[in-house]
């Protein structure tokens, strides 16, 4: 998947988490600290393809992101798997909290935002012809459907017609469909 469609499905998941779960109250800097890491969430497994978007995101990404790929052995291996994922968890319970006492957000909100991001990419590459080796350092690559054949190519036609648009529909489905909720949310953050 393209990083464009990475960006939106991580927002889309968030949103999904959102609506479904009863969200605690968080003020405005949450709100925007957790919207920007769930969209490095988002982005962060493809940081070992030398290519991605993740690394155009700041100077002498490429170079860097040319480095590193060698290093976690190339595209969609550790970093596209649970092992990757729970990685990832793991090491940022041990950094947010730092990171908490000089941005004033609740770091929990920020953990689980990174990690709907993460599993977010994995599931949208998942439809990929290429599938994503869920079980890592297992040699399986899994994808939906099961049949490589049906399953959509990078950047191609359907991920642009279909993907991309019907994740924007589905954002704003929810937002139709979940109107109060959105509009209490926004209340309550002005109000802090
Ligand atoms: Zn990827």
């Amino acid at each position: 998947m393209t990083g464009r469609t990475h960006d939106l499905a991580a927002f889309t998941a968030l949103n999904i988490v959102f609506v479904t779960a009863a969200l605690p109250r968080m003020s405005i800097a949450t709100a925007f600290v957790a919207l920007g890491a769930n969209m490095i969430g988002g982005l962060f497994p493809d940081i070992d393809n030398a290519t991605s978007d993740i690394w155009d995101k700041f100077r002498g990404g490429t170079v860097a992101g040319r480095i590193i790929k060698p290093l976690i052995g190339g595209h969609r291996m550790l970093s596209h798997s649970l092992c990757g994922l729970a990685l990832t968890g793991f090491v940022l319970k041990k950094i947010l909290p730092a990171v908490g006492t000089v941005l004033i957000a609740d770091m929990e909100i920020v953990w689980w935002s990174v990690m709907v991001g993460y599993a977010s990419h994995l599931i949208t590459d998942s439809l990929t012809t290429q599938g994503v080796p869920w079980l890592f350092p297992l040699p399986v690559r899994i994808g939906f459907p099961p049949i490589r054949q049906l399953r959509i190519r990078t950047g191609g036609f359907v991920e642009k017609i279909v993907v991309f648009p019907g994740l924007l529909i589905l954002n704003g489905y929810l937002l139709y469909i979940r109107y109060p909720l959105y509009l209490g949310f926004v209340k309550a953050l002005g109000g802090q």
